[in-house]
């Protein structure tokens, strides 16, 4: 049996009942079973690639959850780290850097900074499948570069002021 993933729209066999999904990053159990072991383990392998840093930011701003503080949150923060690096040109490296600046920065202020961005229709986007099932490392590092740009492609179109607005008032000021 198929499961839909609530927010990337991909079609994965469902897995066993009780298998985990994350408590607020949204979609399916077999979406994140995926990307947890391309995140955690490395498995399938994938090569050295411009993005490989930004993939659990990419998949993050792609699995958006529910409008609750900590997906909230995480959209921006990840949003802001997708933003540095594709249009401000900031090293995917830094990535890690700008997570914790930013949320740091929001942090110290007195109410929440971040809001919830209404997400985009994220049909026919690039999804983690399809980086795991490329025949090659090479192959899905390129597959992955893609997923990255093609996230923030979509999320961009409609969100970029607010992303480049976060981005001046929580990293660059
Ligand atoms: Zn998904």
């Amino acid at each position: 049996m198929l499961e839909i993933c609530s927010d990337c729209y991909v079609q994965l066999p469902k897995l066993h009942d009780t298998a985990p999904t994350h408590r607020y990053i949204g979609g399916s159990a077999s979406c994140w079973d995926q990307f947890s072991w391309l995140n955690n383990a490395g498995e399938p392998q994938v090569a050295a690639g411009r993005y490989n840093a930004l993939l659990i930011d990419a998949y993050c701003v792609q699995h958006h959850g529910k409008p609750i503080p900590p997906a909230i949150n995480s959209v921006a923060v990840h949003g802001i780290a997708l933003y540095a690096a594709i249009e401000m040109g900031m090293s995917p490296d830094k990535a890690v850097w700008i997570r914790q600046f930013s949320t740091f920065r929001a942090d110290g202020k007195k109410h929440g900074q971040f809001v919830w961005l209404t997400p985009p229709d994220q049909r026919g986007c690039v999804t983690i499948n399809d980086i795991v099932t490329q025949p090659t490392p090479e192959a899905r590092a390129k597959m992955l570069d893609e997923y990255v740009l093609d996230v923030w492609q979509t999320w961009k179109a409609v969100h970029l002021d607010v992303f480049a607005e976060w981005y001046d008032r929580f990293v660059a000021n």
